[in-house]
């Protein structure tokens, strides 16, 4: 009799979900809404001058579980200067082969340099290409800002830029909530997506040639999964 009773139930189940509103999204084309605290790709924000936030300190490497993250971090000159302070990322990657986007990253940044964007489009047709190098993941410049290397616009030292940092949020405020609208990416023809890091890491590489230590087309001896793309003289965690 109990059998009888859970089939029916079952089937009840079943048979109330056929009044239900149907919820059908024409994606690609319409892009379904997320939470507004959906956790997507990462963004490197900028201060409001265009300076990094980012320090190089690695502590959203090390923070990491899944050794998603690789970070050189490089000196600040006066002639080159990146973010405010001593230091800068010289390097910054993120793996979304291996990003299991749990925002323990976010939580490790001591300036809120990186923060988590709803954008969740991130499949790639190579692990490589799922490799986002800094360039990508850097917040586009708004206006009022500029392109670092340049001195600091907001303050003599780093502390007139992190001192009252809650009404200088530069990128970050909003960045968080970012749109899935124009602007952020656009659909390629081939059905592939593109950012606007994406174009000048192009025009960087056809001007420089590869960025040091990127493997064109391949992984780096010794690292068999292909989970960085610069290597040398490294110091991530990743590389123990
Ligand atoms: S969201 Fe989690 S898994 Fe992804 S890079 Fe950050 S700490 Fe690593
Ligand atoms: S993103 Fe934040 S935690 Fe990571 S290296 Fe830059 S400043 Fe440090």
């Amino acid at each position: 009799m109990g059998a009888v009773t859970d089939a029916v139930k079952g089937f009840g189940v079943t048979f109330a979900h056929m009044f239900r509103k149907v919820v059908t999204t024409d994606y690609p084309f319409e892009h379904p809404k997320t939470a507004p605290r959906y956790h997507g790709r990462h963004i490197l924000n900028r201060h409001p001058d265009g300076l990094e936030k980012c320090i190089g300190c690695e502590l959203c490497a090390w923070a990491c579980p899944a050794d998603a993250i690789y970070v050189e971090g490089g000196d600040n000159t006066e002639e080159q200067r990146f973010s405010p302070g001593e230091r800068y990322a010289s390097v910054y990657q993120i793996n979304y082969a291996r990003c299991i986007f749990c925002g323990l990253c976010i939580e490790a940044c001591p300036t809120r340099s990186l923060t988590m964007s709803n954008e969740y489009e991130l499949a790639r047709d190579s692990r490589q290409d799922l490799i986002f190098t800094k360039e990508q993941l850097l917040a586009p410049l708004l206006e009022g800002m500029e392109q670092p290397p340049h001195p600091m616009r907001l303050g003599d030292s780093e502390k007139d830029y992190y001192v009252g940092a809650l009404t200088n949020p530069g990128t970050s405020a909003g960045a968080e909530h970012s749109s899935m609208g124009p602007g952020r990416y656009r659909l390629e023809p081939h059905g592939g997506v593109a950012f606007p890091g994406a174009e000048q890491q192009a025009d960087r590489a056809a001007a420089h040639g590869p960025q040091e230590g990127v493997v064109d087309g391949g992984v780096e001896a010794g690292v068999p999964d292909g989970s960085y793309r610069h290597q040398p003289g490294a110091s991530g965690r990743g590389q123990e």
